[in-house]
């Protein structure tokens, strides 16, 4: 059998967007993701639909034991024929025992590739404002682990004391004591400034300063946790004014509730925008397959959704079937979902909705001719009513299926612990939503509810929730332009 080839890739310290683009490619493609504690789990998010996810931790253990299952997986899941990329935080050669895990590779004649990572040993000051270089300040950096200690021999502190440069310790909460002790023992100066800089470059960051004279009163007081960087030197007084992420407005937590793949962009725009997306899928797109064989009957074709349009164009073969049939399309994002397939619509109405389209197309068409509306299994659409109203023939393709996925109670409670705001862009979600908790609202507490449009929003009420947001234009965006306000 063909053996797969293995990524050891280094993910950057906790922000996504963080990850290199050629990290992101070979994520995207993996057969199997074997990853750690450190790195941002919206990366998982990248995986193939079917590709196996690996969670191997090491947390703050000294090796051993978990590192040979580490390297013992990668090694079987690659002669399984499977391309494997084994995701770490920061960067892999730094404490990130990459090395071993290449030499257990080549010991089996399996091909690998390196890619380096934004190591935290840097970025993480830098997202708390401390350059770990500055003219004037300091002209060298020196990055140490706090916890290993080589045959039960600690650093050398008397030459640590006497470097010049910024002191970088990586792991080093448990021994923070051990390390500032010496350091003053040895003869630095008890009022060198010193930060320690937890859960770096995500929402949680928190950044204690000090000195090293008083550093571990206010370690204690904080309550101090790994994963965290500790810098020792006078560039963390640049702090005061370089901070910048914490400066920015608290981000809304805002959760997504779409169909994962849909998600990501959406997830996206919650990030330009400076809020932080959730997601936590409550529906699922499934496009169903389409006999396009009578097309030439209709006068016009009516898009529903923008997943209405991506199943249709999935079955259809030849394009120029629709040559001389009008199209009418739901809002903006239908619309730009066509133009992507060089489909200019004929009309889109001001109203969102499936009604309006159905009242607009008689501009188009005569009576008694055919018209197709491509939508869900569970759009509201009714042709019944159009065919009376209208006078025409209006027939209904359900081009993609929408699956409520019912989602572990005490999953849901815990993804939404810290959510700000709660979007819905239909109505399956907000039913998938409530049939999930068993309708214990109270779980909600003063969380907002943000509504697509008003139909959405009837479903909300009608479950017994309140909605904050309702968007002015039926569209992810036209909601987070509400939001956002
Ligand atoms: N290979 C990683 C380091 C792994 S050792 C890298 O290059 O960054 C694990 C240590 O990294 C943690 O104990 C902590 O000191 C540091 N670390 C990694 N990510 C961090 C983060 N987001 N915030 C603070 N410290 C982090």
């Amino acid at each position: 059998m063909k053996r797969g080839r293995a990524y050891i890739i280094g993910a950057g310290p906790g922000d996504f967007e963080l990850l290199t683009l050629k990290a992101k490619r070979i994520i995207e493609n993996a057969d199997c993701i074997i990853y750690d504690r450190l790195i941002s789990k919206d990366i998982l998010k990248l995986a193939k639909k079917d590709a196996e996810l690996i969670y191997l931790g090491k947390g703050n253990t000294e090796g051993g034991l978990i590192q040979d299952e580490i390297n013992q997986t990668l090694v079987k899941k690659c002669l399984e024929g499977k391309n494997v990329a084994r995701v770490k935080g920061g960067d892999p050669f730094v404490f990130g025992r990459g090395g071993e895990e290449i030499e257990a590779l080549v010991e089996n004649e399996i091909e690998f590739e390196l890619i380096p990572g934004i190591t935290s040993s840097i970025s993480v000051p830098a997202y708390a404002g401390i350059p770990v270089t500055h003219r004037g300040l300091a002209r060298s950096f020196h990055v140490f682990t706090g916890h290993t200690m080589e045959n039960g021999k600690w650093h050398n502190f008397e030459n640590i004391a006497k470097l010049e440069g910024t002191l970088v310790f990586l792991m080093g909460v448990k021994n923070l004591d051990l390390i500032v002790n010496d350091l003053i023992k040895y003869g630095k100066s008890p009022k060198t400034a010193v930060a320690v800089i937890e859960k770096g470059a995500t929402e949680n960051q928190r950044v204690t300063v000090g000195t090293l004279e008083n550093i571990l009163k206010l370690a204690e007081e904080n309550k101090i946790n790994p994963p965290a960087i500790t810098i020792i030197g006078d560039v963390v007084n640049l702090r005061e004014t370089f901070k910048w992420f914490e400066n920015k407005n608290p981000a809304k937590k805002i959760l997504v509730t779409r169909d994962k793949k849909q998600a990501i962009e959406m997830s996206q725009n919650i990030s330009k925008r400076g809020g932080i997306s959730l997601e936590l899928a409550l529906i699922e797109i499934e496009n169903l397959k389409i006999n396009m064989e009578d097309l030439v009957k209709y006068k016009a074709i009516l898009f529903n959704s923008p997943n209405g349009v991506k199943a249709f164009f999935e079955n259809i073969k030849d394009i120029r079937k629709l040559a001389n049939i009008k199209i009418g399309a739901v809002g903006v994002k239908t619309k730009e979902v066509l133009e992507r397939y060089k489909i200019v619509p004929d009309f889109m109405p001001n109203e969102y909705l499936v009604d309006k389209l159905a009242e607009e197309v008689v501009n188009f068409t005569s009576e008694n001719e055919n018209i197709l509306i491509v939508t869900s299994d569970i759009s509201p659409c009714d042709i019944e009513k159009y065919n009376k109203l209208y006078n025409r023939n209006y027939e209904k393709l359900v081009a993609y299926k929408t699956k409520k996925l019912k989602v572990d109670k005490k999953e849901l409670v815990e993804k939404i612990k810290d959510v700000d705001i709660i979007t819905f862009l239909s109505s399956s979600t907000v039913e998938a939503f409530y049939e999930s908790l068993d309708g214990d609202f109270f779980i909600l507490g003063d969380k907002k509810i943000a509504s697509i449009g008003p139909m959405t929003s009837e479903t909300i009420r009608r479950l017994g929730m309140k909605v904050a947001y309702e968007a002015e234009t039926y569209t992810a965006d036209g909601l987070l332009d509400i939001i956002f306000r």
